[in-house]
Parts: C-alpha cells; sequence; structure tokens
C-alpha cells in the first residue's frame, strides 16, 4: 500500500496514522451513467503531516477529502480516523466524530454572513456539549489571537478581506481541537499573495500544534509548502512524494513503478 511517510505497517491502523485510506471507490450516478470519482485508493497519512492534495480539476480531490471527514460515504472501501473504522457508523455518530475531531476549512470560507468573527469561531464549540460558557469564550479569543484577528472579532464577514475572511476559518476549524484539519482548495478565491500567507498561518498552526492538515490545490505554488504530496488523477493516486528539503523524494510514482502500488 502506498504510504505518505517515511514506512509504516500496512495493517496497522495505529497510533501513528491520522487517516488510513483502503481500498476506497466512489462512484457516482448521473442519469444513466456512472462517474467513478475515486477509484480503490488506498493511503495512510501519519499523524502531524503538512499534506497536499494534488491534482486538476476533476481528480477527485473534493471526494476524497469528503470521505476523510465523513461528509459522505464511500461506495467500497474503508475509512479509518484515528485508527477506528468510521464505515459502518450512523449520521449521528459520525456527526459526533467530526465535532471532535476534524475542523473543516473550504474554498469559499463559508461563513455565517450574519454573525461576527468571534461567533463565527464560536460556533463549532455548540456542537460539543461540554465547554462551558467561559471556555469557549478563552478558546474563540485564544484562536482569533493565532490567526492575527484580535482586533476584528466584532466585524462581521462583509467587513473583512477574504484573506481575512479565510482566518476567521481557520480559527473555527481549530477550536474544538480537532486532530485534523481538512482545508479544500483553501486559497483558490484568494490572490497570490494572501494564499501564500493563509498556507504560511496554516504551516505555522501546525508545527506549533502538531495537528494534521490535509489541503487541496492544483496550485503548484500552493504544493510547493507542503512536505508531503498525494497527486491524484482521474480518481487514482499517481504519486506519492515527500519533501526532501526543496525538491520532492517520490515514495511511489506510477509513470516510474506502473500501477504495482
Ligand atoms: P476535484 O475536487 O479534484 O475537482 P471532485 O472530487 O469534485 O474533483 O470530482 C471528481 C469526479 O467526480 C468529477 O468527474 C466530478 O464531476 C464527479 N463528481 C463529483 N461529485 C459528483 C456528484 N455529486 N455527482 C456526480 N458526479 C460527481
Ligand atoms: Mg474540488
Amino acid at each position: 500500500m502506498p504510504s505518505a511517510g517515511p514506512a509504516v505497517e500496512t495493517n496497522s491502523k495505529g497510533p501513528r496514522l491520522a487517516v488510513c485510506v483502503e481500498d476506497l471507490s466512489k462512484d457516482y450516478a448521473l442519469g444513466d451513467e456512472r462517474v467513478v470519482a475515486l477509484a480503490n485508493v488506498s493511503l495512510n497519512i501519519e499523524k502531524g503531516v503538512f499534506l497536499a492534495l494534488a491534482g486538476p480539476s476533476g481528480s477527485g480531490k473534493s471526494t476524497l477529502l469528503n470521505m476523510i471527514g465523513c461528509i459522505d460515504t464511500p461506495s467500497r472501501g474503508r475509512v479509518f480516523i484515528n485508527g477506528q473504522d468510521v464505515s459502518g457508523r450512523t449520521p449521528d455518530q459520525l456527526a459526533g466524530l467530526r465535532a471532535r475531531t476534524i475542523g473543516f476549512v473550504f474554498q469559499t470560507f463559508n461563513l455565517f454572513p450574519v454573525l461576527t468573527a468571534e461567533e463565527n469561531v464560536e460556533y463549532p464549540l455548540h456542537h460539543v456539549d461540554e465547554i462551558g460558557r467561559r471556555e469557549r469564550r478563552e478558546r474563540v479569543r485564544h484562536f482569533l489571537h493565532v490567526v492575527g484577528l484580535t482586533n476584528y472579532a466584532r466585524h462581521r464577514p462583509n467587513q473583512l478581506s477574504g484573506g481575512q475572511r479565510q482566518r476567521v476559518a481557520i480559527a473555527r476549524a481549530l477550536v474544538a481541537h480537532p486532530e485534523i484539519v481538512l482545508a479544500d482548495e483553501p486559497t483558490a478565491n484568494l490572490d497570490h499573495r494572501t494564499g501564500r500567507n493563509i498556507l504560511r498561518l496554516m504551516r505555522r498552526i501546525n508545527r506549533e500544534t502538531k495537528v494534521t492538515f490535509i489541503f487541496s490545490t492544483h496550485d503548484p505554488q500552493v504544493i510547493r509548502m507542503a512536505d508531503r504530496r498525494v497527486d491524484l488523477e482521474d480518481g487514482q493516486i499517481v504519486r506519492l512524494g515527500v519533501r526532501a528539503r526543496s525538491d520532492w523524494r517520490y515514495a511511489f510514482d506510477r509513470a516510474r513503478d506502473g500501477d504495482d502500488a
């Protein structure tokens, strides 16, 4: 099985893996046709990595992120999050797991327009019962500080720039102390420089907190900032790269190794 990190035991769903995907496929019915969005994808993602899911539009990036994020269910195959098989879970169980384990960042920010920055950041905590009001406020304050928006707490999204909105979204993704942050093309709606700054912020948080970041992109400049890369084409993994200084070392490269992963 291809691994996005140094060698790990193939059948270990163990403590070192944030995500383990086993022979995952996803088809969509589109009228009479069947669209294959993912075909037999297997992948291990170690905890704490900063990983880019790279590939052109339509290659399956969002589909894979949605399976890892338990937003969508596979047609075949299994997904393990923190060693737990999430395949047979009920929607309620999945919602609970998501709220505690996974933070999401979206291409279009997806903030509530009527809520202020701090209310947007606080929102996911309403789904976690055991966190009281004081702790909630403390976390919101802390994460607005982490993303550099302390002075914008009372602003609504339409009073913020694109980059600031994405910072709010990052604070919101972190506020429940997730182990994994999934970001689907987080820089696609930002200009180049702002996008780079958002990636730098995410990478700094990754280094400081050890939260695993998995983000999708088709932008070579953004891929360059990752320390692992998984390249998708037509719903299949075609390359697995580990950063080696300023270049990539490919643990798997279909063009080099053939289909025999
Ligand atoms: P990416 O995020 O890399 O652009 P997607 O994961 O969105 O790719 O899509 C992968 C493939 O699956 C594409 O061919 C897309 O058209 C198809 N697809 C995605 N979602 C659906 C859906 N809900 N219904 C039908 N086809 C879909
Ligand atoms: Mg997509």
